[in-house]
């Protein structure tokens, strides 16, 4: 039996964890689950999953948890902040955590669940791109694994021989490519978007996934994130890492080898696949997800991004080649962008804007430790806040 912390099990990859979870009662348990600050979706799905320790980010809320659990005849520990939702993430109340939280606010428990050798199942890929070497030190260190859930990574994983990375020129790979559907504004050009607003650009064509990410997905800074993240966890310089747009959404990534074979994982837009694999690894298990049909699906099409309008996408590549701390500085950059503009004083274009002169303004620093770190992505939300109020 694996017992699960589901960090951030009130958002869209926590749903679809829960719904996996719940198919297979006798392999997987929730027993750890936590939440921003929606105690009411938190005590539903204490309700549904019967974990044993219900974790609240926001401290204020903890005695409300704690009555609406009691009230709802739930028996199940309470805790809240910050320290609390690390603290059960390398507890022995699980063995496995899917890190789900959304942004940097997901770096400190993500870290905790490596170091402490848990099976870490990872979609909060802002924590890998602005720690990369401090997470995969901490895994080494934990002796525990990290199965990506994010799609591309996931099927990349996939693809790979064993499942298992290595140096990738020694298991003869030539490239990653990492596809993207092109999100909703793909094939429109800078004039057509000058004007979007925050419903437009979170209306996914293909995904149905949080604020932040659809944002993000609308940009290509989530590709750009994923590049960096593939850096990573595959241990691919950026020259051997691309992106292909392709809009249905179906392959979800491809592996070509020296030999010209070029091997892809493809299903249809639905998380549930890449969670049952992570969690179920190296076995199969049902998702619930229905079966791919090729016959009727629409026809594959592939096509090179558009640099020039997704400038994020740029961006991110150009913080990887700088190297350092250049990527964490980009991501809470782009983090009080995308607040921004889905608060609505910040126009969709001058997303990337932001991104370009807060990268300007804090040029590179080594990577040192955590608490460094933490000052770093500090000093961009300062610069990033400075630079919005000038602009706005
Ligand atoms: P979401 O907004 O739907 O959910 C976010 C979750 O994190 C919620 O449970 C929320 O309560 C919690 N949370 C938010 N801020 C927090 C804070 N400050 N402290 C503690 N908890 C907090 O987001 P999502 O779409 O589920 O995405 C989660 C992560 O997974 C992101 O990093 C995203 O990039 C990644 N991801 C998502 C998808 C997808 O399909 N949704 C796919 C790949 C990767
Ligand atoms: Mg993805």
């Amino acid at each position: 039996m694996r017992n699960i912390a589901v960090l951030g099990a009130t958002g869209s990859i926590g749903g679809s964890t829960l719904d996996v979870i719940a198919r297979h009662p006798d392999r997987f348990r929730a027993s750890v689950l936590t939440a921003h600050r929606n105690v009411e979706s938190l005590v539903d799905l204490c309700v549904t999953h019967r974990p044993e320790l219900a974790v609240i980010a926001d401290p204020s809320l903890e005695g409300e948890l704690a009555r609406r659990l009691a009230a709802a005849g739930v028996r199940c520990d309470t805790a809240s902040g910050m320290a609390a939702i690390a603290a059960a993430a390398s507890s022995p109340l699980c063995d496995t955590v899917v890190a789900a939280i959304v942004g940097a606010a997901g770096l400190e428990s993500t870290l905790a669940a490596a170091r402490a050798g848990k099976r870490l199942l990872l979609a909060n890929k802002e924590s890998i791109v602005m720690a990369g070497p401090l997470l995969l030190d901490a895994l080494r260190a934990g002796g525990g694994e990290l199965i990506p859930v994010d799609s591309e990574h996931n099927a990349i994983f996939q693809c790979l021989p064993g499942g298992r990375p290595g140096e990738l020129g020694r298991c003869g790979v030539r490239r990653l490519i990492l596809t993207a559907s092109g999100g909703p504004f793909r094939g429109r050009n800078r004039g057509d978007l000058a004007a979007v607003t925050p419903d437009q650009a979170c209306k996914h064509p293909k995904w149905s996934m949080g604020r932040k990410i659809s944002v993000d997905s609308a940009t290509l800074m989530n590709k750009g994130l994923e590049v960096i993240e593939a850096h990573h966890l595959f241990n691919a310089t950026p020259d051997t890492i691309e992106v292909l747009v392709h809009p249905q959404s179906l392959v979800h990534s491809l592996v070509e080898y020296v030999d010209g074979s070029v091997l892809a994982q493809l299903g249809n837009p639905d998380m549930r696949t890449a969670l049952a694999h992570a969690l179920a690894w190296p076995e199969r298990v049902e998702s619930g997800v229905a079966p791919l049909d090729l016959a009727s699906s629409e026809p594959l099409q592939f096509e090179s991004p558009d640099l020039g309008t997704f400038r994020c996408l740029a961006l991110a590549f150009q913080a990887l080649r700088e190297g350092g701390d250049a990527p964490a500085i980009l991501n809470a950059a782009n983090e009080v962008a995308v607040e921004a503009f889905l608060a609505g004083p910040l126009p969709f274009l001058s997303i990337a804007d932001l991104v370009e002169s807060v990268l300007t303004e804090l040029p590179a620093l080594p990577v040192v430790d955590i608490q460094t770190l933490a000052e770093r992505d500090l000093a961009a939300r300062s610069v990033a806040r400075r630079l919005l109020r000038n602009a706005c």
